[in-house]
Formats: structure tokens, sequence, C-alpha cells
């Protein structure tokens, strides 16, 4: 089970619920903003907010779905929190240390803890290298010897559900699935205690991602890891993980357990984009209802002004249009970023209807 917090504003209710425990990774106020430079001295013109200000908790043992459309922040996100890229403000706590202004040194050692799996497992492996040599790499860089960090691979590559003599061959001897396994076996080599996954089967067909998804479950048991599993895909998404969190724009729309978003969608962000999950159910399926949204994801460099998603919400207001809604505590854990929310039971086309508008729909999927 996941228990894991994301407000814009963190009012001191939202904070109820979450127990005593202490987060294992604590993001607050999070933003991470691209300048963009023209002209010939390359000055900076504006900046792209890929992400605006996130809080998020993570803890021990959970997995964290974030999820939300290409471009909306999500993989900058997981990689802020690593400082893949260099957070522009806001701080990420692990334990009680602020890896936002550890020093390259110590970044190295924090490293050890924090992992991260990507999506292309290919673009991520040196085509160079065997992968005794990349998979040891990690271990060596922290100064395992060399002779232990090559027999700790075997194990490791026994472990992902490969063979241990597999350390000799090169990654383009290899499948999708089995690189990703790859990847994996190296994120684990220092025994980590929190992976980032950015979309770590989206590149894998439908019956290999099954795979590598209960191989991540079982590891996580193992080395008893929290995660934060970051997808595009909401399908993938319920089935890995225990809270969800929906990013849209550099923002969270809404955060809860899975069951709560699922069930009960209060945004209208999140209710369009359930809508295009296929079900299993053949008969639900058959009457499934889409909510197509008007227009394209804004530029995150000139982001709407008050909800972000104004422009493209069928049921938006005018107060929409000027001020921003903070993430409110609707049910227990269930957090929602609308000024307007969803109704548990209430659908996104029933409010449509309500307010007397339109919305393009489709039945055929
Ligand atoms: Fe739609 Fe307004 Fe809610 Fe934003 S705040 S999601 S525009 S109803």
């Amino acid at each position: 089970c996941i228990m894991s917090r994301t407000d814009q504003t963190l009012d001191s209710g939202a904070l109820d619920g979450i127990g005593a425990r202490e987060p294992i990774l604590k993001i607050r106020d999070l933003v991470k903003e691209f300048p963009i430079r023209a002209g010939v001295f390359r000055r900076q013109v504006g900046a792209v907010q890929a992400v605006s200000g996130v809080n998020l908790d993570l803890f021990q043992h959970e997995t964290l779905g974030v999820v939300g459309e290409s471009g909306c922040g999500k993989s900058t996100l997981g990689r802020s929190l690593l400082r893949l890229v260099e957070p522009t403000s806001g701080t990420v706590m692990f334990g009680t240390e602020d890896v936002t202004l550890a020093s390259k040194g110590r970044l190295r050692e924090l490293r050890r803890d924090l992992q991260m799996v990507f999506q292309d497992p290919y673009a991520s492996l040196n085509p160079r290298l065997p992968i005794r040599d990349i998979v040891s790499e990690p271990m060596v860089i922290h100064g395992v010897p060399k002779k232990e960090a090559r027999q700790r691979v075997g194990d490791l590559l026994e472990r992902v559900g490969l063979l241990a003599e597999h350390g000799n061959r090169y990654p383009h001897e290899f499948s999708g699935g089995q690189r990703q396994r790859i990847g994996i076996a190296r994120s684990l080599a220092l025994r980590p205690k929190v992976i980032v996954l950015d979309e770590p089967v989206s590149a894998l067909d439908v019956s290999i991602q099954a795979q590598v998804l209960n191989l991540l479950d079982e590891i996580q048991d193992e080395y008893d890891l929290s995660f934060i599993f970051i997808a595009h895909d909401l399908s993938v998404v319920r089935h890995t993980s225990d809270r969800v969190a929906v990013m849209y724009l550099g923002r969270i729309a809404e955060v809860a357990n899975k069951d709560s978003l699922y069930d009960n969608p209060a945004h209208p962000y999140t209710q369009s984009l359930l809508s295009a999950v296929p079900v299993a159910d053949p008969r639900r399926e058959r009457s499934r209802t889409r909510i197509i949204l008007q227009g394209d994801v804004p530029s995150p460099a000139n982001p709407p002004s008050g909800c972000r998603f104004h422009p493209r919400c069928p049921v938006a207001q005018d107060k929409c249009k000027t001020d921003t809604p903070g993430l409110v505590e609707i049910a227990t854990g269930h957090q929602v970023s609308c000024h307007f929310p969803l109704q548990a039971g209430e659908t996104l086309l029933e409010r449509v209807k309500e307010l007397g508008r339109e919305a393009q729909v489709s039945t055929k999927n």
C-alpha cells in the first residue's frame, strides 16, 4: 500500500491522515524551468515551466504512479528528483537531507539509494560495453572491488531472469524486454531504497510488459523498495500503483488511492483521460463514452492563467480563467485541484449537460 501526498498548496488539513510515518522522500514546491534563449547573445527570453510547484511524499515500500499526457512534466519531475536535471527551486528531502543542496561528491553517494530506470533500455545501456561492465559500473564507481562486483553481476542477472553468462554479451544481442531486465539489474546493483521508473514498459510488447511488471513487483518486496512509477498509460498504472497522481502542464490535477481515483475521478481532466481507457467488461466497454478534449495541451512556455486546464475543460467557468485552484481534500487521501470538482458518481458528461453545453464524445473507441 502506498501513502503519498501531492499538493500545490499544502493546507494543514491536507496533511492529516498520513499518520505518524515519515516519508522516505519528501518533495516540496519543486519547480523546474528550462530557459528559452534567442538571438546572437543567447539572451533568455522566456522559460518552459516543466514542473510548477509540486509537493509529494513517498513512503517506504509504496508505489506512487505519476500519469499524464506527453509534455505534462512527469519525466522532468522524475529527473529533477535525482538531479539528472537541476531543479530551479524547491526541496527534495531524502530522510533528513535535502538532495537539491548536495555537493557533487555527496550526490554521487546519494545515488546509491536513489536510482532510475529509463524508458528506452537500449539508449541507457552503453552499446560498446559488455553487460557485466554495464551492470558492475555503479558498484565500481562506489568502490566495490572489481572481482566482487563481477561476482555480484552474475547474481543480479540471475535475479532479473537472465543467465550469469549473459554478462559476456553486448546490449544489441538482447531483446527489448531483456534489455529492460539489464537496466533493472543495474539499478539494483547498489541496493537502493528508491527507484524512479520512467515509463519502464512503454517501449515493450504487451506480453513482455506483464513479465517486467511482475519482476518489478517481486524485487520491490525482496529489496524493500519504494517506487515512483511514471507512465502515460492509465491501465499500467492501475496495475502497479498504490496511489496515483495525475499531472497536467507541470501541476498535480488529482491524487488519490488508486481505487478512489479510478472509481470516483473528481477532476474533469482525470475523467476524460479515464474515458479513453478500455474496460475489461465487454458490455460496459460497448457503452463506454469517450470524451474528446478540444485542442492540444498548451505550451508550458506560456501556460494558461488560472486553472491551466481551463481552455480545454468542457465544464470551465469564469473563475477558472483567473483563479488558480489549490489541491483540496475531498475524501480521505483524495485531493483534487479544481474549483468545481465532480461529485462521487457524477460523470463529466452529466455536468456538461447540466451546464447546457456540449462535449465532443465518441462511443467508437
Ligand atoms: Fe475545469 Fe475549472 Fe475545474 Fe479547471 S478549475 S478543471 S477549468 S472546472
